[in-house]
């Protein structure tokens, strides 16, 4: 008898960006209600999961690897222990995919939220897990996670998974970070400010070539609801007007210019383009291609 697999192969997906390559890593993925929705009749947002196939919101957690110019940097690091089981998983699937975290000398990130800094240190040791990484965000996320007066106005599940995980999440990296407003921040890639999901919130845009590449973080929290209504958003959202105006911005660029896009919160590999279909959008997979060198 041949026995059967009873586990998933490794989450790891490569995308060649002209000189560049980056790589999917899967951090696994989290299930909840729609109840966390703003802006959107809630009945309409079932319809669209429903009409998708999906039997609940069901949201991948993804980050991204780059290889440029002899470097290596990651793009956020994943939930570690602080959501649910079902995620947590990227140092393994780094392991799988042949990677040493201490080879990577950047992390990048998006935003302070615990499904993007909750991989950066291991709270039983308090080691960094990028022992050799610079941390590198936009100058606004630290100013607000580790301001006292907002934490104060914050409720209490915001309190302790935004700011103090943030805040025991990025402290080990204090005398190696370096914050920026804008501008090229890795060879190759550049700081996108698309605020309001977070203060500081940042798409990534990896160019080289003729090829480009949008890391567009949290564009999208629900893909299937939030590109039928763009002005959807999260109670998590810092500023939910901002966050749907700077979500409207973004998915104008993306089609106009026809970028390939990668998000944190897109299934899993994620790469994708955005259609527009009237006054909503469609995202289209990207078919998967095993040549990296294949377009
Ligand atoms: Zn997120």
């Amino acid at each position: 008898m041949t026995p059967q697999p009873t586990q998933q192969i490794p989450g790891v997906y490569r995308r060649k960006i002209g000189d560049i390559v980056v790589t999917a890593i899967s951090d696994g993925y989290l299930d909840g209600d729609l109840n966390v929705m703003r802006n959107v009749d809630l009945e309409k947002a079932h319809q669209l999961l429903r009409e998708a196939f999906r039997p609940a919101r069901r949201t991948s957690v993804n980050a991204f690897l780059i290889h440029s110019k002899g470097r290596m940097a990651i793009v956020d690091t994943g939930s570690g222990n602080y959501l649910l089981p079902t995620a947590g998983i990227l140092q393994r699937n780094l392991a799988a995919a042949g990677i040493d975290p201490k080879s990577i000398d950047t992390v990048l990130l998006t935003h302070m939220h615990p499904d993007h800094s909750a991989g950066l240190t291991d709270m039983s040791t308090g080691e960094r897990l990028f022992q050799n990484a610079e941390l590198v965000i936009h100058e606004n996320e630290p100013a607000h996670w580790f301001d006292d007066g907002a934490m104060a106005k914050a409720d209490e599940r915001s309190r302790k998974l935004y700011f103090l995980a943030g805040r025991e999440q990025v402290t080990p990296y204090k005398d190696r970070t370096r914050l920026f407003r804008q501008g090229e921040v890795f060879p190759g890639v550049t700081a996108v400010p698309s605020l309001g999901h977070t203060p500081g919130h940042t798409a990534f845009l990896v160019a080289s070539g003729n090829d480009q590449l949008m890391i567009w973080g949290d564009t999208v929290h629900v893909p299937e609801v939030q590109t039928a209504f763009p002005e959807a958003g999260m109670a998590f959202d810092t500023d939910l007007a901002a966050a749907a105006a700077s979500r409207k911005r973004m998915f104008d660029r993306v089609c106009a210019d026809g970028i390939l896009i990668a998000g944190m919160h897109l299934h899993f590999p994620a790469f994708s383009r955005l259609a527009r279909r009237g006054d909503a959008y469609a995202l289209c997979s990207e078919a998967w291609i095993h040549d990296l060198d294949a377009i």
